[in-house]
């Protein structure tokens, strides 16, 4: 599975914006973008430049990919998936990344943080409707039952599971069943409740240049 391998804070710093990539971490003083707040790299602490208007979209573009950890291939089929789609196609852009399989474990609190997640998925350790399924980038539908393998509940990435899941922030289109470690999707995600840390409609006007 290819996936971006550039340390998580560098991306943070990069993007000038808290991606949330690192779980708990990221909401500690131990966050570099607590500590340093400026681009990587020598040049980094003078701060950043103005941007021009292309510039400005292809940040949007790139703070989006590294907030799902997803690389540009896969996105821009998202793009055009989401320009075919009926209604807004940002608004159709930030509904299929928040449907993909890792982003729901990451948002019923399964894991910490979607990286936590994709490789909770990569791993083997869900099902979905009592199928493992293993591709971080599967697309849930209304309906769909996401449950923690029984197998999978000795991996170490659960240890603190009922610690996890007290608490979880569970967004009101999905339904955590902490008992049964499981999930359902009862509806597709409110606009309100879905990622807000990038605008998608620059990315749609990024690609559609
Ligand atoms: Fe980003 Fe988290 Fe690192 Fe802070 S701790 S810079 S939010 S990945």
């Amino acid at each position: 599975m290819a996936r971006n391998l550039d340390p998580k804070c560098a991306q943070c710093r990069r993007a000038g914006v808290k991606l949330f990539l690192k779980g708990e971490r990221c909401n500690s003083a131990k966050c570099a973008m607590v500590k340093r707040n400026y681009p990587p790299g020598v040049h980094g602490v003078k701060g950043r430049g103005k941007l021009t208007s292309y510039g400005e979209q292809l940040a949007e573009k790139q703070k989006a990919k590294r907030i799902f950890g997803i690389l540009e291939k896969q996105f821009k089929k998202y793009y055009h998936q989401a320009a075919r789609m009926k209604g807004e196609a940002g608004d159709n852009l930030l509904r299929l990344l928040e449907m993909r399989l890792d982003n729901v474990v990451y948002r019923l609190g399964f894991a910490e943080s979607r990286v936590q997640a994709r490789q909770m998925v990569s791993h083997g350790l869900l099902e979905v409707n009592g199928k493992k399924v293993d591709i971080s980038s599967f697309q849930v539908k209304i309906g769909d039952q996401i449950t923690l393998r029984s197998k999978s509940q000795k991996s170490k990435l659960f240890s603190n599971i009922e610690e996890k899941l007290s608490k979880a922030q569970v967004p009101s289109w999905l339904a955590l069943e902490a008992k049964s470690l499981s999930g359902k999707i009862l509806d597709y995600p409110k606009k309100d409740e879905m990622e807000s840390t990038f605008d998608p409609q620059i990315v749609i006007e990024f690609y559609s240049r």
